[in-house]
C-alpha cells in the first residue's frame, strides 16, 4: 500500500488527527492510507473558512476575479482527469470508462459557474418614500458545509463549490470515508489554481464525528448535503445548532416506465444503463421497471439476453462494463433484501448472488415483483445493480404505479406517443423526468428531487442564487435635519 492522502486545511496539506485503510473493493485489499479530520481540525477548516470569508484576498475580489480562478480550476481539472479518474476507479471501484468521462465532463461545471460570478446581480427598488433610495446587494451567504457521498463525487461537489465559490463563499468539503482520495486529490487543484487560504478547504472522516461537527459548527451559514435520507436527519438535527440553511439531495427508487408503443430495444438499452452503469450505485438509478403488460414477455426476454452480454471486469481495464459495489457491507446488505424480496414472492429472471470472485462483485440482477405486494426490493432504495420488475396495463395505473413511492428523485419514461409523453411527465412526482432517453445531465439543467429524495436543486442559473443572499441598503438623500427622533421613517 503505497498511496497516502491528507487534508488541505488554510491552504496548507497535512497529515489529520490519525489514518485509516483506503480498500480497493475490486481486490478488497487496501491500496491506500486516508487522513482522518475529527473535531481539531474539522474546527481549523471551519474557522479558516470564516477568516477567508472576509480576509480581501478572497472578500475584497472582484465577481469577475473569482470567475477567472474557476476558470483556471475548471482546466486543472480537466488536465488531471485522468489522474483523478485512476483514483477514483481504485477507491470505489467505479469503472475506468464511467470515471475518465465524467470527471472530464465535471470541468463543464466550474466553467459554467464561472461564467456566472459576474450575472449574480443586485436591484434597485423604487421604494414608496421621498429623499431615499434602495437598493438589494447580493452577498455570499457565508460558510457553506458541502458534505457528499463515495459515488459521483467530483461531480457532486462541483455541483457545490462551482455555484458557491461563484457567489463568493468559501467552502469546507468533507469527502466520505469510503473512499476519499478523490477529493483529496482534487484539493491539490485547488491550491494550484491559487484559490487563497481557507477559501476551499478539503477534510475527511467519520460522519458521526467529521461530519456531524462540521454540520452543526455555529460558523457554518450553509449545508449542502448528498447521501442518503438517514444521514440526512442527522444533518437536519445537526442543523438545529447553527440554524444553518440546508440543501439535500437523497436517494431514489426511480421509476423506468416502458409502454407498449415504444422503441423497445431502444428501452432495452437504456434500461441497462439506467441500473446496471455504475453497478447500480447511482441516485438516480432506474431501479423500478414498469412495463405494459402487453410487451412484458418480449421486453424482459430482450433484456435478460442484453444484460447477459455485460463484460463484468476488473474496473481499471478499459472494457470492463460492470465493476464491484463499493463496500463489502453494501454487498451484504443486497444479498439480504433479494434474499428476503424472493421470500416475498419475487422470482430471480438473472443473477439473484454475489459473484465467484475476489472484491465485491454483485451479478446484474433482475427480480419479477408482478402480482408481489410491497417486495422489499420494490419498496425502497438498494443503491444496487437490482431491477424490480412490474406491470402496468393503463396510462392511468403506470402514473399510479409510478407515484407509489417515498421518494421523488427521476423517472424515465419510453413511448412514441407524443401526447402520452407530455401527459405522463406532468403526473409523475418527481425532480427530473427523461423521455426516449435516461441518466442525461448538464450544468444548465437543475437537478435534485422532492419527498425523501430531499429538496433544493443544483446546476442552472438558481442554484447559484441559493449560495446568495440579500442586503436591503438604505440611504437618505435629503439633506434636511432629521428633526423628529420618534417617527418611523
Ligand atoms: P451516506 O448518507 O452514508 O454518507 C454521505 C456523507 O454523509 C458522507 O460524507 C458521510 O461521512 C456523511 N455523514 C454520515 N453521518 C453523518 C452525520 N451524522 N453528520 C454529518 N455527516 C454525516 O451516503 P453514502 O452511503 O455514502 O451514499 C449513498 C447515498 O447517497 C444513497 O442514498 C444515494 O442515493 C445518495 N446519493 C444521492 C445523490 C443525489 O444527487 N440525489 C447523488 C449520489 C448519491
Amino acid at each position: 500500500m503505497s498511496f497516502q492522502f491528507q487534508l488541505y486545511i488554510d491552504g496548507q496539506f497535512e497529515a489529520g488527527a490519525a489514518t485509516f485503510p483506503s480498500v480497493n473493493p475490486a481486490t478488497g485489499q487496501a491500496w491506500a492510507q486516508m487522513p482522518e479530520a475529527r473535531t481539531g481540525e474539522v474546527n481549523r477548516a471551519v474557522e479558516a473558512a470564516s477568516r477567508a470569508l472576509t480576509d480581501s484576498a478572497w472578500g475584497g475580489l472582484t465577481a469577475s476575479a473569482r470567475g477567472k480562478l474557476l476558470y483556471r480550476l475548471a482546466d486543472l481539472v480537466e488536465r488531471a482527469a485522468p489522474r483523478l479518474a485512476e483514483i477514483e476507479t481504485n477507491d470505489t471501484g467505479k469503472i475506468i470508462r464511467e470515471t475518465s468521462s465524467q470527471i472530464a465532463y465535471v470541468a463543464e461545471y466550474y466553467r459554467y459557474y464561472a461564467g456566472i460570478a459576474d450575472k449574480l446581480e443586485g436591484s434597485h427598488i423604487p421604494v414608496d418614500k421621498p429623499d431615499m433610495q434602495v437598493w438589494l446587494d447580493r452577498q455570499p451567504v457565508g460558510v457553506v458545509a458541502a458534505i457528499v457521498p463515495w459515488n459521483s463525487q467530483l461531480f457532486l461537489s462541483a455541483v457545490k463549490l462551482g455555484p458557491a465559490l461563484a457567489a463568493g463563499c468559501t467552502v469546507v468539503l468533507k469527502a466520505s470515508e469510503e473512499a476519499p482520495g478523490p477529493l483529496l486529490e482534487f484539493a491539490r487543484l485547488v491550491h494550484e489554481a491559487g484559490f487563497p487560504p481557507g477559501v476551499v478547504n478539503v477534510v475527511t472522516g467519520f460522519g458521526p464525528e467529521c461530519g456531524a461537527v462540521l454540520s452543526s459548527h455555529p460558523d457554518v451559514d450553509k449545508v449542502a448535503f448528498t447521501g442518503g435520507p438517514e444521514t440526512a436527519r442527522h444533518i437536519v438535527r445537526n442543523t438545529a445548532n447553527n440554524l444553518a440553511k440546508v440543501s439535500l439531495e437523497l436517494g431514489g427508487k426511480s421509476p423506468f416506465m416502458v409502454f407498449a408503443d415504444a422503441d423497445l430495444q431502444s428501452a432495452v438499452n437504456a434500461q441497462v444503463a439506467a441500473i446496471f452503469a455504475a453497478s447500480g450505485q447511482s441516485c438516480v438509478a432506474g431501479s423500478r421497471l414498469l412495463i405494459e403488460a402487453s410487451v412484458k414477455d418480449e421486453f424482459l426476454a430482450r433484456l435478460v439476453e442484453r444484460v447477459a452480454r455485460i463484460r463484468v471486469g476488473l474496473p481499471n481495464e478499459m472494457e470492463t462494463e460492470y465493476g464491484p459495489l463499493c463496500t463489502e457491507r453494501q454487498l451484504r446488505n443486497i444479498e439480504g433484501v433479494v434474499e428476503r424480496s424472493v421470500n416475498q414472492g419475487a422470482k430471480v429472471l438473472t443473477g439473484g448472488k454475489a459473484l465467484e470472485r475476489d472484491g465485491y462483485y454483485y451479478a446484474p440482477t433482475i427480480l419479477d415483483c408482478t402480482g408481489v405486494d410491497n417486495a422489499e426490493s420494490i419498496m425502497t432504495e438498494l443503491f444496487g445493480p437490482v431491477l424490480s420488475v412490474d406491470t402496468f396495463s393503463s396510462e392511468q395505473e403506470s402514473i399510479e404505479k409510478a407515484n407509489s413511492t417515498v421518494y421523488g428523485l427521476a423517472a424515465g419514461i419510453f413511448t412514441t406517443n407524443l401526447t402520452r409523453a407530455h401527459r405522463v411527465s406532468k403526473r409523475v412526482r418527481s425532480g427530473v423526468v427523461w423521455i426516449n432517453t435516461y441518466r442525461a445531465v448538464s450544468p444548465l439543467v437543475p437537478f435534485g428531487g422532492s419527498g425523501l429524495s430531499g429538496h433544493g436543486r443544483e446546476g442552472g442559473f438558481a442554484a447559484a442564487l441559493e449560495y446568495t443572499t440579500t442586503k436591503s441598503v438604505w440611504l437618505r438623500t435629503s439633506d434636511d435635519p432629521i428633526s423628529d427622533p420618534f417617527v418611523m421613517r
